[in-house]
């Protein structure tokens, strides 16, 4: 792999890099940070990811993740990216899924990733080898769900384990019930963290909270932000994983076809959920980088830099 996180980090293994933020973290906003990166397939994206790295490396976060391909397609990229970024001194977590794959070669991997210094999986089932929407079936020889990979994994050795949780439903969950009733067993089985996968309305992600306290989990539950690069990218993958795009970030983006006006309306709603989210007591943000610092970077700068800031458009985000 040509990616060199050296030289993204200013050649500071294991140490804060340059340019940090320069007030003490007891001055800063309590808000936290992580940033979840894919492992670049080709050396265009290994620039782009080297620099989304050391642009956003001096906010501190809480961790970084890097994904896993489902059925272990970037098995080797995965690990080799998150080997870089636990030498660089970032506290990093590894995706892991068991989808396609026997039990036997998913430990194997928890094995190495523990050999390597890996102490974070985000433990994940994966999506139908034949893609979102087809029928899942389990490996014949495999964990059938994340919360039998969670059992194992906390068999291999004592990993912190984050799981997914979905504000709307995954497309498989039968009900509401039925999601929650999956969640628990994952937070049962040993996971300490429910990241969720992205959710434009924070009325929904808050009522999910709310039904999953009551349900008993009790642990963090960590609103995951995706940033709109493309709005209709973001449309399409939103059908797909339905989940829903309310009609006041439709109008929104409806006429504008400049990409920088595109940019800055996608920075400033994410600025605008994210404080709402504040105001509603959520202070750990997981961001969906996609490989790129922007909009992530000036959102959590503006939260760092003005913590008084509030969010001043009643309704975005709700
Ligand atoms: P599970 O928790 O196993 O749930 C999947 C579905 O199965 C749910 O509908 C659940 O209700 C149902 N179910 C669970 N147990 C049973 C049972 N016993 N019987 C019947 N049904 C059951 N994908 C990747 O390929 N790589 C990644 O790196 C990756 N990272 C992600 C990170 C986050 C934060 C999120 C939110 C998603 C990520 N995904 C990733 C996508 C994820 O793999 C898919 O959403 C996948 O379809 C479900 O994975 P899961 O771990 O949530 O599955």
């Amino acid at each position: 792999m040509t990616f060199v996180l050296d030289d993204a980090l200013g050649g500071q293994h294991g140490h804060a890099p340059r340019n940090i933020v320069s007030k003490p973290r007891s001055e800063r906003s309590r808000m936290r940070f992580s940033f979840e990166f894919f492992p670049p397939k080709h050396r265009a994206q290994d620039e782009q990811l080297s620099s989304a790295i050391a642009e956003l490396s001096p906010l501190q976060p809480l961790f970084v993740s890097v994904t896993y391909g489902a059925g272990g397609s970037t098995r080797e990229r995965t690990l080799s990216l998150v080997t870089a970024l636990l030498w660089s001194g970032l506290r990093c977590a590894a995706h892991l899924t068991c989808v396609g794959t026997p039990r036997y070669a998913v430990n194997e991997i928890a094995r190495r990733y523990w050999a390597d210094g890996v102490r974070h999986i985000v433990a994940l089932r994966g999506d139908p080898v034949e893609g979102i929407g087809s029928r899942y079936a389990p490996h014949p020889d495999g964990y059938a769900y994340a919360n039998d990979l969670v059992s194992a994994l906390k068999r291999i050795a004592d990993f912190e384990i984050s799981v997914a949780g979905y504000p709307e439903r995954h497309p498989e969950s039968l009900s509401f019930d039925d999601e929650l009733d999956n969640l628990k067993r994952k937070v049962d089985a040993g996971a300490s963290r429910v990241i969720t996968q992205f959710c434009f309305q924070n009325d929904v992600f808050e009522d999910y909270v709310e039904r999953a306290r009551a349900a008993g989990i009790s642990v963090p539950i960590v609103p995951g932000i995706l940033p709109i690069g493309s709005f209709e990218q973001v449309a399409k993958f939103a059908s797909r994983t339905r989940v829903s795009i309310p009609n006041w970030l439709r109008a929104r983006f409806a006429d504008i076809v400049d990409p920088e006006t595109v940019r800055a309306v996608a920075t400033e709603t994410m600025l605008e959920q994210v404080l709402d989210l504040r105001e509603r007591g959520f202070r750990d943000i997981h961001f969906y980088t996609m490989n790129r610092s922007e909009p992530t970077l000036a959102v959590c700068r503006a939260l760092l830099e003005a913590p008084a800031l509030a969010n001043a458009v009643s309704g975005v985000g709700r």
